[in-house]
């Protein structure tokens, strides 16, 4: 059967209801499930019989959800987790233990950045970050023989830079371990970084895939192509026996789904950070209308930054689907339907200017949030990394001056009249 758009994926895969069932998928409000004998639960202890046993490990809903999530990025599997933050932290320990290694890209998401680079750290497991438009020789040199795995992100937040995942995925393959890249801005319906060599993707669903700023939450996707027995010496968790279940061997057990598999009965048994079925439900409900959603976020951010660029006031734009930006052709290989909507810029009036102008703005809103259906702004330098000076902020790679502008699905026309009064009102001190 030719495979169906992503459209008709985004509304309907990762469900299909029986004779008489709810059409939209049902909250499993459960924590338990039922079964009739004694052996039947022993056999799914052994994971040698499918079926639900705890909501702390697999809830139905959950599954629809990241059923459908695997369908749009092309996977063998997903699993929803309570964040983003969980996710990416999941991507990790399910390859990675105290004296093993990771090479990042430098310019993730902060989040992720002290995940990497304090918690991991902390916890035995060394990271090397990486300036991913270095040469690829030069990024080469940071592997090490106890590295487990690469990572970026495809859209950097809230750089907005474009991974070459590619040249990433060359990266991680001749080293012998997995590309993971964190896919949250664009999507799997503006790029699916499976068809480009990744072999995870991870994504906080909290933004674009909710859509609608009520629900935190976070899917691992695998696509099922990483060869783990070829590289079974860095990969003991995947491809000796697991004494947690009886010796089994999950790349023997589950072939292509062996990773996404021990995440779920491995890493969620024992760390607990599943979504909560009435989450999973929202998500869902955010993924039924994506595709239709994500080409609004393009166009209008697209304009956005069109007006912001011929603006007197604004010192620099940065958003990858206008032409002139460093990261254009790049966005034009992995990303041709659009990036996302959000872009970053500087204006030229100093830091009481930029704060005219936020606290100027009527429809725009001053939020830590990114991504979602409400136009929002945040400024690093007054707000998450308040902390620090300019120097330090420059230090850390952020220019004191940048502003990360989220474009939501209002009228286009009002979001930019309201940048327009906002920056006209600045000046008056
Ligand atoms: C927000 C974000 C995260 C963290 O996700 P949470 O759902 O907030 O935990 C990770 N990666 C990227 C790219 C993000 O934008």
């Amino acid at each position: 059967m030719k495979k169906q758009g992503i459209g008709t994926r985004c509304v309907q895969a990762g469900y299909k209801p029986g004779k008489g069932e709810p059409r939209q998928i049902p909250i499993i409000q459960s924590t338990t499930f039922k079964y009739e004998t004694s052996d039947q639960m022993g056999r799914l202890f052994d994971l040698e019989e499918s079926g639900y046993f705890y909501t702390r490990l697999q809830n139905p809903t959950n599954d629809h959800a990241a059923a459908k999530i695997a369908d749009l990025e092309g996977g063998v599997g997903a699993m929803l987790t309570s964040s983003g933050q969980a996710a990416n932290l999941f991507a990790c320990l399910n390859i990675c233990q105290a004296g093993d290694h990771i090479v990042s890209a430098a310019n993730i998401y902060g989040g992720t950045f002290n995940l990497l680079g304090v918690t991991l750290t902390k916890m035995g497991i060394d990271v090397t970050f990486v300036n991913p438009d270095d040469p690829e020789e030069t990024i080469a040199a940071a592997f090490r023989p106890e590295t487990k795995l690469l990572f970026g992100e495809t859209l950097s937040n809230p750089g907005v830079e474009v991974l070459d995942i590619e040249k990433f995925a060359r990266l991680a393959h001749t080293h012998g371990v997995p590309l993971i890249v964190d896919n949250t801005f664009p999507t799997p319906v503006n790029c699916r970084p499976f068809e480009w060599g990744a072999d995870i993707v991870t994504h906080s669903t909290t933004k674009y895939m909710d859509g609608h700023g009520v629900a935190v939450g976070g899917a691992l996707v695998d696509s099922g192509n990483f060869d783990w027995e070829a590289h079974a010496d860095k990969f003991p968790g995947l491809c000796t026996p697991d004494a947690s279940y009886h010796g089994l061997v999950y790349t023997k057990a589950f072939g292509r789904a062996a990773y996404i598999t021990k995440a779920t009965t491995h890493l969620m048994r024992d760390l607990g950070s599943i979504q909560s079925p009435q989450n999973a439900f929202y998500l869902n409900l955010g993924l039924q209308t994506l595709h239709l959603r994500m080409p609004r976020h393009c166009e209008s951010a697209l304009e956005v930054a069109r007006f912001l660029e011929r603006h007197p006031d604004v010192a620099w734009v940065k958003y990858p689907g206008l032409p002139g930006d460093k990261e254009h052709a790049k966005a034009l290989k992995y990303l041709p339907e659009g990036t996302s909507g959000v872009l970053c810029l500087g204006l030229k009036g100093g830091r009481d200017f930029d704060n005219r102008f936020m606290d100027a703005l009527r429809l725009i809103t001053i939020e830590t949030h990114v991504a979602d259906c409400h136009s929002c702004i945040l400024h690093p330098a007054s707000h998450t990394h308040r902390q620090l000076s300019d120097t330090q902020l420059r230090a850390a790679g952020i220019d004191p001056g940048l502003m990360r502008l989220s474009i939501g699905l209002e009228d286009v026309e009002d979001i930019i009249d309201d940048l327009s009064q906002a920056l006209e009102a600045a000046h008056q001190a």
